[in-house]
């Protein structure tokens, strides 16, 4: 008989952002360097049916999976942190659940019983949780549950998991609880009751944690560590103290060093063994150690809120690390910047990147920051729309086709360069309909895409409605512009370059959303070592001036 499959719930409590989605992702790490095979799937109670349609401002980074599913940010941080793919089935939202249910009941399945939240709703939550342990070969599953404890849409996946608990047994089932620990400055304390109170709630619906990760920014005492233990009913050394850290990724080690990847072990029964995190360490170190510091400059509509571009952040952290770099990352206001300011925008960086966006909004301002760093060889990575803003930056200004646009940013446009797709023109609903998931692409020999990625068949993940219109395809490579890459089956465009540029590469594609922490995205890590390179030639050009004026010294 198979071994059973480990199932770890992840809840929080007290406050929302806590950090539930890294604290789920670093546990499956230290299960993961002991050589566990783990996947971890989040439940978000909400009920759009994916965060697709939702607002960047809502719900910030839309992540996509290799099987073209629009999934919760968080998803993101699981695949950097555990080097396992993502799936449809690894994010399922109580829209999703219902949805299912209810054409379940149009179709007369429930062959005429009255359909409740209990046992129906329960009922599909707990057979998606199960599927995945039981489809693939992992040793353990965890179970993000979005949202805070005591949310009202929450309540039947906190039901759902009380049953799962009783069909599954104690011993292959756990529960860790992300709480708050407060430090009240004006009387010097650090406190408990809240994080009381989150448990008490849970155990109101009859789950039980096993162990309670306390957010603090300040050592947790042994009193207050006692304290928590003898009111929530966990043994004090499952409490444990997690603290801010400056890098997301000090995390796994920081829980490491509380046993916990051992503790969660030892409570489920899973055999004991070595840890392995020497390449993580490392990869820590050098996150904290950087020989050089640089400056890219992120052209972009969402400046104030940086959730949006999630994995962009993450990927430059990465790439910092292969090229013993800090990158700082300046957010640029698309909106400020004019053909005739640009230059001002460009006096402390040393790179540029144009993310994926939407709408007209700022679009004029992204174009005129492409056309700077065109012209002076700024290192320019551009990221879907990047990519679109760089087709009409080019067509506008090297090909003169004067008012060159994307029909997404205005229909009457004398030359739509960028254009909805063939199989978009007749799309009329928004949700899960755009150009989605991984998708192949050719790479041209002797391209700059092809010296990162060092093979010219790669796969990339899309989300997008619009394309080059390759009507125009010609002229553009006629003015020099390099189609490095495409489709083989469709032929539309995938990776653009200017061969005579420093660096200055533009996809269709995602590729943040491939990068991980030991395995860091080879244009990412490119880009940066084009704008170090940049930024030493910049230092290189000072020297001479410097020669000039003082040709004696
Ligand atoms: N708005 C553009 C499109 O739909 C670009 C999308 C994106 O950057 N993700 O094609």
């Amino acid at each position: 008989m198979s071994r059973p499959v480990k199932y770890i719930f992840v809840t929080g409590g007290v406050v929302s952002s806590l950090g539930k989605g890294i604290a789920a992702a670093s546990i499956g790490r230290l299960l993961k360097s002991r050589g566990f095979n783990v996947t971890i799937l989040k439940l978000d109670p909400y009920l759009n049916v994916d965060p697709g349609t939702m607002s960047p401002y809502q719900h910030g980074e839309v992540y996509v999976t290799d099987d073209g599913v629009e999934t919760d940010l968080d998803l993101g941080h699981y695949e950097r942190f555990i080097h396992t793919n993502m799936t449809a089935d690894n994010n399922h939202t109580a829209g999703q659940i219902y949805e299912t249910v209810i054409k379940r009941e149009r179709k007369g399945d429930y062959l005429g019983k009255t359909v409740q939240v209990i046992p129906h709703i329960t009922d599909e939550i707990k057979r998606r949780i199960l599927k995945v342990g039981e489809t693939k070969n992992y040793d353990a599953v965890f179970v993000e549950v979005g949202g805070t404890i005591g949310d009202i849409e929450g309540q039947p996946f906190m039901e759902a998991i009380r049953q799962f608990i009783l069909d599954q047994g104690r011993e292959n089932t756990m529960i860790i609880h992300l709480t708050l620990i407060p430090y009240l400055s004006h009387s010097g304390e650090m406190k408990t009751k809240p994080t009381q109170h989150s448990v008490m709630k849970l155990r109101e619906i009859g789950l039980q944690p096993d162990m309670l990760l306390c957010r603090t920014d300040r050592p947790l005492e042994n009193s207050d560590r006692e304290k928590i233990a003898l009111f929530c009913s966990v043994s004090p050394e499952m409490v444990i103290e997690a603290r801010d850290e400056n890098t997301i990724y000090q995390i796994p080690l920081s829980y490491q060093k509380y046993a916990v990847g051992e503790k969660v072990c030892r409570r489920l029964g899973l055999p004991e063994r070595e840890s392995d995190l020497k390449g993580w360490k490392k990869f820590v170190h050098k996150v904290k150690n950087p020989t050089h510091y640089i400056r890219i400059g992120i052209c972009g509509k969402y400046t104030e809120l940086k959730d949006s571009y999630k994995s962009i952040i993450e990927a430059f952290v990465h790439a910092g690390v292969d090229n013993d770099a800090k990158v700082e990352l300046k957010w640029l206001d698309s909106e400020e910047i004019t053909l005739d300011n640009a230059a001002k925008f460009f006096t402390d960086i040393s790179g540029l990147l144009v993310p994926g966006g939407f709408g007209e909004r700022g679009s004029e301002g992204k174009i005129a920051a492409i056309n700077y760093a065109r012209k002076n060889n700024v290192p320019y990575f551009g990221i879907c729309l990047g990519l679109q803003c760089a087709i009409i930056e080019f067509a506008r200004h090297v090909c003169g086709l004067k008012n060159a646009n994307s029909t997404e940013f205005n229909e009457k446009t004398p030359h739509p360069v960028i254009d909805l797709m063939e199989t978009q023109i007749d799309v009329t609903e928004m949700g899960g309909t755009m150009r989605l998931g991984a998708w192949d692409c050719k790479l041209e020999k002797d391209s700059k895409a092809y010296a990162a990625y060092g093979k010219t068949m790669i796969a990339e993940r899309h989300r997008h409605r619009y394309e080059v219109n390759n009507s125009y395809v010609s002229l553009l490579k006629e003015n020099g512009l390099r189609i490095a890459g495409t489709n083989p089956d469709s032929g539309l465009v995938e990776v653009i370059e200017l061969p005579e540029h420093l660096w200055f590469v533009g996809v269709q594609y995602h590729p943040e959303l491939k990068s991980r922490v030991l395995d860091t995205h080879p244009l990412f890590r490119d880009f940066v070592s084009a704008a170090i390179q940049h930024k030493m030639n910049l230092i290189e050009l000072d020297f001479d001036d410097v020669d000039a004026d003082h040709p004696c010294s």
